[in-house]
């Protein structure tokens, strides 16, 4: 027989469990598109400026999933997850936003170690394409940049900056 305070404990436990699964993206573990408003308020409230978030979009996903199998490429996914983790730190802030698109939030840093953080990734992630994928299937990404409050004073604005930011990488010859 369970005492009451077990059995509160217990609820405790298992409204934790269900409001980290709402926040969280089941297949890469990384947070997910709806916890990015409440992340960003948090990240502007906690650090001082400049906050920088990173749109990032795997190149030509599709062909991954078309060539090898949607088994591969959720790999893929997941390993994306592991080298974002790994290229940045635990307090910068990391999301699938999409299908093969995902934000970083990261503040307390230059602009150029951001670009190098960003350079590690590529390397990281071309890594883990040679593991992976066939010689002619490089792994690569386009990103696209916005910094607040510089760009823009609200998250909204910034979402649209960044995404307009990427969709011109991708236009310009991705990677
Ligand atoms: P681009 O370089 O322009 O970004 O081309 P792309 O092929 O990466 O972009 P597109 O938007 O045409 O294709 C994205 C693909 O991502 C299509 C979709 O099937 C795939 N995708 C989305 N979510 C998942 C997922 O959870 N698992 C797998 N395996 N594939 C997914
Ligand atoms: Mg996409
Ligand atoms: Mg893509």
């Amino acid at each position: 027989m369970h005492s009451t305070g077990t059995r509160i404990d217990e609820a405790l436990q298992q409204n934790r469990l269900i409001s980290d699964e709402a926040l969280t993206d089941v297949l890469t573990k990384l947070l997910n598109r709806r916890s990015l408003p409440a992340a960003f308020d948090a990240m502007i409230t906690r650090q001082s400026p400049p906050v920088f978030a990173v749109m990032l979009d795997i190149d030509h996903f599709k062909a991954v999933n078309d060539r090898m199998g949607h088994a591969v490429g959720d790999k893929i996914l997941i390993a994306m997850g592991t080298c974002l983790r790994t290229a940045f730190r635990t307090d910068d802030k990391v999301f699938r936003v999409g299908g093969e698109e995902f934000l970083i939030l990261s503040a307390g840093i230059t602009i150029e170690a951001l670009h190098e953080r960003i350079a590690n990734l590529r390397r990281a992630v071309a890594l883990a394409g040679r593991i992976s994928l066939p010689a002619d299937m490089p792994l690569t990404f386009s990103a696209g940049v916005g910094i607040w409050p510089e760009d823009a004073n609200n998250f909204g604005d910034l979402f649209d900056i960044v995404d307009k930011r990427l969709y011109c990488a991708k236009k310009s010859g991705r990677n």
